[in-house]
């Protein structure tokens, strides 16, 4: 098995070469990060969340049911990241697991990506009363989370789900619609923003642009993954 493998991985690295030689290059350039080795399988997401799973940092604690951690694979090359747990990801411990989880879903299904396969988080960990948005001292304490998360994942792709996550992180006040559509630059990682899927729900003619969005992000994966 393990022979099959390098046989098929030795071939297709021998037809990238020959193309590349048929169209001119006499050089192989391999960016650091390609050059890499894979990511060593790591307990160290698990250890953090049994670490911080009691939180008490701000009092939106007091409500919850569960704190919704984050779910999907500890080694995702994309992650997605939301606002905050609404009430059914409360009740489950999960995220995006409500309606607009179920239309989340059917976003990566459109562009070839499983859950287990992607990395979901959100902001707060933490449902906030009535779903209403984050407040700043909210944010301000549990975004170092989210930011221990993304260090330990290190994902390739952060695709932002709205106007929050995404102002959020990339530290800036403009609305959506100006910071959708391209990849921005958040620390080496490839930042795209783009509608959350309950917008969505609410508004159905931003399906369009999302879909635009996505089909973006699929491209860029499939472009740092090729050959
Ligand atoms: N909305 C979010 O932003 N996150 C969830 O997990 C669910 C709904």
């Amino acid at each position: 098995m393990e022979y099959e493998k390098m046989l098929e991985a030795y071939v297709l690295t021998r037809r990238f070469m020959k193309q590349q030689i048929d169209l001119g290059s006499d050089q192989l350039y391999l960016s650091e990060d390609l050059k890499s080795s894979p990511k060593p399988p790591s307990n160290e997401l698990e250890n953090f969340h049994r670490k911080m799973e009691d939180c008490q940092e701000c009092h939106l604690h007091k409500y919850r049911t569960n704190l919704v951690f984050g779910m999907g694979n500890p080694q995702a090359e994309v992650m997605f990241v939301g606002e905050a747990p609404g009430r059914e990801e409360d009740l489950q411990g999960k995220p995006f697991v409500g309606r607009a989880g179920q239309l989340l879903d059917k976003i990566l299904q459109a562009i070839d990506f499983k859950r287990e396969e992607v990395y979901i988080g959100n902001v707060l960990k933490c449902r906030p009363p009535e779903n209403r948005d984050p407040l700043p001292d909210e944010v301000e304490k549990c975004e170092p989370y989210l930011l221990k998360q993304i260090e330990i994942i290190k994902p390739r792709i952060i695709c932002a789900l709205g106007r929050i996550s995404a102002q959020v992180l990339l530290k800036t006040k403009l609305p959506l619609n100006q910071l959708r559509g391209k990849f921005h630059d958040y620390h080496g990682i490839k930042f795209l923003v783009t509608y959350h899927p309950a917008a969505l729900l609410r508004y159905p003619q931003y399906k369009r642009q999302t879909w635009e969005d996505v089909k973006l992000l699929r491209k860029e994966y499939d472009r740092s993954f090729s050959s």
